[in-house]
């Protein structure tokens, strides 16, 4: 039993509500699940940069720092993956609380819907800087 379980952190059951396969923590969750993979993977395209390998949530939070790329691109690609890890988790409490199986384009949609919350400016560079998808997102096509 992991220390999670024992204190109660954890759900009884303690299966990803993502994949409903494999144990949850939050490095499967964010990383090691397949859910979440795919997800990177949309990201890194979405974002045009090389693709997200992560093993850890330390991983994550740290991938803009270790990326070539100018300033502020590399401010929005921690915003990205800030988004994209808030998305999964609400996935996962609708799944625990709702019963909700979230789908990936659903968890990626909200992703991409919270990252248009910012600003004129910071959305312009969203769609010079090459997350361009953001545009038809916004023309309902
Ligand atoms: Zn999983």
């Amino acid at each position: 039993m992991t220390g999670l379980k024992k204190r109660g952190m954890l759900s009884g059951a303690a299966t990803c509500k993502l994949c409903r396969d494999q144990g949850e923590d939050a490095d499967h969750l964010f990383t090691g699940c397949y859910v979440a993979a795919i997800l990177w993977h949309k990201v890194s395209t979405w974002c045009k940069i090389q693709p997200i390998f992560a093993f850890t949530m330390k991983d994550l939070l740290e991938f803009h720092k270790t990326q070539l790329m100018e300033e502020p691109k590399r401010k929005y690609v921690k915003t990205i993956i800030l988004a994209t890890c808030w998305s999964i988790w609400k996935a996962r409490n609708e799944g625990i609380f709702n019963g909700k199986r979230a789908s990936i384009d659903g968890i990626f949609g909200e992703m991409q819907a919270n990252f248009c919350g910012l600003n004129a400016e910071q959305r312009k560079w969203i769609l010079i800087g090459g997350a361009g998808q953001i545009l038809s997102f916004y023309n309902g096509e």
